[in-house]
């Protein structure tokens, strides 16, 4: 099925690619902004064949996919390897990626920079809401380990 817009031009399908270990509610909120433009969005989980278990993928694609459920315009996958060859085969048109300070920044245009020089793949950045520049998966694992309650960090 092909989904045209009023304008008669198909939406956009942008590949959100991440870690999310854990997926936080600053992530959701890129997600969320994406759809709101008029967006399909893939969200891929990237792991490391050689370092994250397959129950860990799985359970982390899981929580996700709940997340999003019902909703026919995200979709959820996870892959390895490079992510621009996860781009092309989610057929995507680019790449989104959240920036929550000037460090995350000078990584993120890299990380653009060298996808475009590979594949000509474009990476849309996208500022963290002010509220949520704080948030980051490693903070919230932090807190787990140390038995504080994560809730109001996870959609
Ligand atoms: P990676 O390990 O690939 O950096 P992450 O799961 O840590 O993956 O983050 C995925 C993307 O989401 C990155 O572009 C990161 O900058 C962005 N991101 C992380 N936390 C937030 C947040 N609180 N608000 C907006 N973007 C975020």
């Amino acid at each position: 099925m092909t989904h045209k817009s009023d304008t008669g031009t198909a939406e956009p399908v942008v590949v959100f690619p991440g870690s999310f270990n854990p997926f936080t509610i600053g992530h959701k909120s890129i997600v969320d902004r994406c759809l709101a433009f008029g967006a399909k969005v893939v969200i891929g989980i990237g792991y490391n064949r050689d370092k994250a278990s397959s129950d860990d993928i799985m359970g982390r694609l899981e929580r996700i996919r709940s997340v999003f459920s019902g909703d026919s315009r995200v979709r959820v996958e996870s892959y390895s390897g490079l992510t621009v060859d996860f781009v092309k085969q989610m057929r995507g048109n680019f790449m989104v990626r959240g920036v929550r300070s000037v460090a995350d920044f000078e990584y993120e245009r890299n990380l653009a920079d060298a996808n475009y020089d590979l594949a000509g793949i474009e990476t849309m950045l996208m500022p963290a809401l002010p509220q949520y520049s704080f948030i980051s998966s490693s903070m919230v694992r932090e807190l787990m380990a140390n038995g504080t309650d994560t809730k109001k960090y996870l959609p």
